[in-house]
């Protein structure tokens, strides 16, 4: 399988097709391995337009949530970003890629470590990757220009508001475990307008301000 090829065809079919069209970003999925992120066995599948499984009973995001998400957040060049289910590490990819300073947290050790390994195997060296409860967020390294959840929860994380900065985007799917919405968050002074990004499903998030296990 010529998965370069496999890759332009995702960008096409997948990306353009349905909407998506942030330069930086095909440009970013059209470079990033998603293979490398999956066990071998899936690796023919790799650019299919789904979710696949990573193990602990997670999966890696579909192709076209990661770059509609990584649109939605308008990165420029330095942002800080706080990722929220690191999961395989693809999405961490794709936003160093956009040349954000990446901070990711993930619940499960097994996923963080192996997705810390295999980061700094592609050459990504810089993402700050912690263990840990990121439905509270990070208030150390607060604020943050962007804000995502890969995981789906049951309302806005209050914190993750908080810890935006001014202008500073959210985008967090929320609703019911088989069925969510896909918010964006944009904050303006005191307040935060919303807007809809579309339906989707992702894992639940689970945490203090997510669901309970
Ligand atoms: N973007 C990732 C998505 C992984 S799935 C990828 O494409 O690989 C979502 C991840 O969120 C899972 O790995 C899950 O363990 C993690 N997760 C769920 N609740 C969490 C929480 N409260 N804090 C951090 N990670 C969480």
């Amino acid at each position: 399988m010529d998965y370069a090829v496999a890759r332009q065809r995702m960008v096409a079919e997948q990306l353009v097709r349905r909407g998506i069209t942030h330069s930086g970003v095909l440009r970013a999925m059209a470079k990033v391995h998603r293979h490398l992120f999956v066990e071998e066995a899936l690796w023919g599948r790799a650019y299919g337009n789904c979710s696949l499984p990573i193990g602990e009973k997670q999966t890696i995001s579909q192709p076209f949530m990661v770059a509609l998400i990584a649109e939605a957040l308008e990165l420029e060049e330095d942002q800080r970003v706080l990722e929220i289910g690191t999961g395989s590490g693809y999405q961490t990819a794709i936003l160093m890629e956009l040349g954000a300073k990446v901070y990711s947290i993930e619940r499960n050790r097994t996923l963080a470590l192996r997705a810390q390994r295999r980061l700094e195997s592609l050459g990504y060296h810089h993402a700050w990757i912690r263990v840990g409860d990121g439905s509270v967020g990070w208030k150390e390294k607060a604020p943050f220009d962007a804000i995502v959840v890969s995981a789906g929860a049951p309302t806005i994380p209050a914190p993750l508001v908080e810890q935006l900065a001014e202008n500073g985007r959210l985008v967090v799917p929320v609703g019911q475990l088989q069925n969510q919405v896909l918010k964006k968050g944009t904050k303006r002074g005191a307040s935060i307008h919303w807007a809809d990004l579309g339906n989707c499903v992702f894992v639940k998030l689970i945490g203090q301000q997510g669901w309970k296990g």
